[in-house]
C-alpha cells in the first residue's frame, strides 16, 4: 500500500492553518495559512518544499480558502488524498477521543460551543466547508480537551456548588491535549520506555502555556481549566490570579466584565508584566540590556512554571522525565535553566552544554549527571492529528 496522505485543518474565526501529512515523510510536503478570511485582504499562503506562494482571494471565506487548497493538496499528494483531520478546541465531556465525523459528532461540537464560543463555531465552519467540498473523503475531529478527560474528579472539579458542575458544565477541562499526548509518547520512545508504563511532567510553552501530568499515556492533571486562561503566565494571558480580582476591579474601578476579560486575556502575561512584548525572543534581547520589566516577566514566568510542575508531581507515582515543548520550551535554554533552578528539591539540574544545543527543532536530553531526566521534544500537533485520522481510517 502506498504511503497515505492526510490533510490537516485548523480553523480559526478568520484564519485557516493547513498541512498535508504523508505517513512516510518527516516533513510536510505542503503547508500553509489562509488569513484575514471574509475581508477584502483575504489571502492564502503556502509552501511546497522551499517554494513559497501567495494567492489573494478577496472577500473569500473558509470555503473559498479550501477551494484554493484542495487542488494543491490533491496535486502534491499525487491524486491520493486519504482523509482530512480537523482540530477542534472543545469536546466538553462528550468526547474522550478523536472520532470520525457524523451528524451526532457535529451536534456534539455545536452543543459544546458555549464552552468555547470563539473557537468551536470557527472549527465547525471549516468542517462544514470541507465536508461540502470533499463529500467522499473520511473526515476526523481531534479535540484539544479529549486527552484530559482521563483526569480524576478530584483534579477536575472546582470547589464551587455542585449544581454549577451538574447543570452548567463548570469544571476543569484542560487544553493542548494533542501536544501533551504527542510529546509524552515521543519522550517514551526516546528513552525506550513503554508509553503505558511511564510517567511524565510536560510543559507546553508557546503563546499559550500549560503543564500536564501524564501517567501511562493518560492525563492525570493539567494547569488549564474551564478555559485556557487558568494556570501559567502566558504571552498575553494572566494565568492564575486571585478569583476575587475581577470583583475588586468592579468595585474599585467600576470595570465591566468585558474590560476584565480583555485585560486578563489580551493585556496581561509576559506583555502586561514587561510592558514591552508578549514575545519571549524580544524579552531575551531586552533582558540582556537590563530592562527591568523584561527581567520581572522572565522571572515570574519561570517561577510560576516551576511551581506548577511541582504541583503536577502530586499526580505522578514516579517521574521518568520532565519534557519541555512549544516555541519557548523548544528554543529558550534560558527559560529551561531558570525554571529548573527552582526545582532543586526534586534533584533536577540541567547540563548547560546540552541545554544550549537543544534549540530550533533539536530534540534531546539536557539533565546534568544525577538529575532525573529532562527532555526537549519538539511538538507536532499536525502529525498527531494525522496519526489519529489514519488510525480511524484503519
Ligand atoms: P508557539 O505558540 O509554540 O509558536 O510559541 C510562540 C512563542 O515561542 C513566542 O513567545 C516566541 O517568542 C517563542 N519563541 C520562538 N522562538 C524562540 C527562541 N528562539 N527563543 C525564545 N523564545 C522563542
Amino acid at each position: 500500500m502506498p504511503a497515505r496522505n492526510i490533510l490537516v485543518i485548523n480553523c480559526g474565526s478568520s484564519s485557516l492553518k493547513f498541512a498535508l501529512v504523508n505517513e512516510s515523510q518527516d516533513t510536510f510536503p505542503l503547508q500553509g495559512l489562509a488569513e484575514r478570511l471574509g475581508s477584502p485582504e483575504a489571502v492564502v499562503q503556502w509552501q511546497i518544499g522551499d517554494t513559497k506562494e501567495t494567492r489573494q482571494i478577496p472577500n473569500g471565506a473558509h470555503r473559498e480558502a479550501l477551494e484554493a487548497i484542495l487542488p494543491l493538496a490533491q496535486e502534491v499528494a499525487g491524486g491520493q488524498l486519504d482523509g482530512i483531520g480537523h482540530r477542534v478546541v472543545h469536546g466538553g465531556e462528550d468526547f474522550t477521543a478523536s472520532c470520525l465525523i457524523d451528524d451526532a459528532v457535529l451536534e456534539g461540537i455545536r452543543a459544546n460551543a458555549q464552552l468555547a464560543p470563539l473557537h468551536n463555531p470557527a472549527n465547525l465552519i471549516g468542517i462544514e466547508a470541507a465536508m461540502a467540498l470533499f463529500p467522499g473523503l473520511p473526515q476526523v475531529v481531534v479535540f484539544d480537551t479529549a486527552f484530559h478527560q482521563a483526569m480524576p474528579d478530584y483534579a477536575y472539579r472546582y470547589a464551587v456548588p455542585e449544581f454549577l458542575y451538574k447543570e452548567h458544565a463548570v469544571r476543569r477541562y484542560g487544553f493542548h491535549g494533542t501536544s501533551h499526548r504527542f510529546v509524552s509518547k515521543r519522550a517514551a520512545e526516546m528513552l525506550q520506555l513503554p508509553v503505558d508504563d511511564s510517567c511524565w511532567l510536560v510543559a507546553h510553552l508557546g503563546n499559550g502555556c500549560s503543564t500536564c501530568a501524564v501517567v501511562n499515556g493518560e492525563s492525570r492533571d493539567t494547569s488549564m481549566g474551564l478555559t485556557p486562561l487558568e494556570g501559567l503566565v502566558m504571552g498575553t494571558r494572566s494565568g492564575d490570579v486571585d478569583p476575587a480580582l475581577h470583583i475588586h476591579l468592579t468595585r474599585t474601578l467600576g470595570w465591566t466584565i468585558e474590560q476584565v476579560d480583555n485585560m486578563l486575556t489580551r493585556e496581561s502575561g509576559l506583555k502586561g508584566l514587561s510592558g514591552l512584548s508578549n514575545d519571549m525572543r524580544t524579552l531575551h534581547e531586552a533582558l540582556e540590556s537590563g530592562h527591568a520589566g523584561a527581567t520581572l516577566a522572565f522571572e515570574v514566568f519561570c517561577y510560576r512554571l516551576a511551581k506548577s510542575l511541582a504541583g503536577m508531581a502530586c499526580a505522578l507515582p514516579q517521574v521518568n522525565g520532565l519534557v519541555f515543548t512549544g516555541g519557548i520550551g523548544e528554543n529558550s535554554a534560558a527559560v529551561r535553566a531558570r525554571t529548573i533552578e527552582h526545582l532543586k528539591v526534586f534533584n533536577f539540574a540541567v547540563d548547560a552544554e546540552a541545554n544550549a544545543r537543544c534549540t530550533r527543532g533539536v530534540a534531546g536530553q539536557i539533565q546534568a549527571e544525577g538529575s532525573p531526566r529532562i527532555l526537549v521534544v519538539p511538538t507536532n500537533e499536525e502529525r498527531q492529528i494525522a496519526l489519529d485520522t489514519l488510525e480511524l481510517l484503519d
